[in-house]
């Protein structure tokens, strides 16, 4: 399984990290799965040197801007980009709730009945294993501000090679639904350590508190993600991790691709393929 950083920051997103998104990719990379739709989705994804037509579902984990607020934007771009095969969008009922709402919004422009492509929307339950594009799937609700859902996903391939991802949350039991020996178990980690209380209050972790639940849940890798602009020390984020967590700890950037499988632990590639040029 492959995993791609689209984006590996928080809601406020900087000239390095965008919004957190993932591509999710199996073995032979003929099945693409796009997790969460922030800012600018379509141009996050050619510039990780990703094709966007290749999406064959969209699985959005909660209605947060920074997580949907690209959805109505990639749905335009895929049409201009000649897509004709059925978009399956799957998200729990609040969620998708609001991606009706969002499509009403430009009912004007995203007509449905003579849109190029139909746009499938399944409202899945949590706990109720489903199937998305290939993938075993169960989504399991988490701890935050407004109702989301992480996933945990099998290979197409290896079933036993897992994928574990919380998107936000604090902390919550029934995170070892999502992590329990997942082969690589991604989460949050929007402070680092000292700011419990407002992690708290506001729904998110801590780097501290993300490694605690990955060495409790036993998983082979911990890649840490939706990394707020202020706090985004990579160095102190994994040196705080290690004191709690024994496995390997990926803290990937924009355009990093993780590939693991049953028998191999993650390995990671860093960069975009096509990084913003900065004028001097
Ligand atoms: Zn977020
Ligand atoms: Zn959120």
């Amino acid at each position: 399984m492959y995993v791609t950083f689209l984006g590996t920051g928080a809601a406020l997103p900087s000239l390095d990290r965008a919004n957190t998104s993932l591509l999710i990719e199996n073995e032979h990379k003929n099945k693409t799965i796009l997790i969460d739709c922030g800012g600018d989705p379509y141009r996050n994804i050619l510039r990780a040197g990703k094709t966007a037509e290749s999406i064959d579902a969209v699985f959005i984990t909660h209605a947060h801007i920074d997580h949907i607020g690209g959805l109505p934007s990639l749905i335009e771009s895929l049409r201009l980009g000649g897509r004709t095969d059925a978009l399956p969008i799957y998200a729990i009922a609040p969620v998708t709730e609001i991606i009706h709402k969002l499509l009403d919004v430009y009912s004007f422009e995203i007509i449905r009945e003579t849109w190029s492509y139909p746009i499938d929307i399944h409202t899945i339950q949590p706990g109720e294993p489903f199937q998305m594009a290939g993938f075993a799937t169960t989504a399991h609700l988490t701890l935050h501000s407004v109702p989301c859902a992480g996933i945990r996903l099998n290979s197409p391939e290896e079933p036993a090679a897992i994928l574990g991802y919380t998107s936000d949350t604090k902390y919550t039991n029934s995170l070892k639904d999502i992590a329990a020996n997942a082969s690589c178990f991604i989460t949050e980690a929007t402070y680092i350590q000292g700011n419990e209380e407002m992690a708290d209050k506001v729904g998110h972790f801590t780097a501290q508190q993300a490694a605690k639940t990955a060495q409790d849940n036993h998983v082979k890798s911990l890649g840490l993600v939706h990394l707020s602009a202020p706090h985004a020390d990579e160095a102190l984020a994994r040196a705080v991790a290690a004191k709690e967590y024994s496995g390997k700890i990926i803290i990937p950037r924009d355009g990093s691709t993780i590939h693991f499988t049953e028998s191999l632990d993650a390995t990671v590639e860093n960069g975009l393929a096509h990084p913003v040029a900065l004028q001097k």
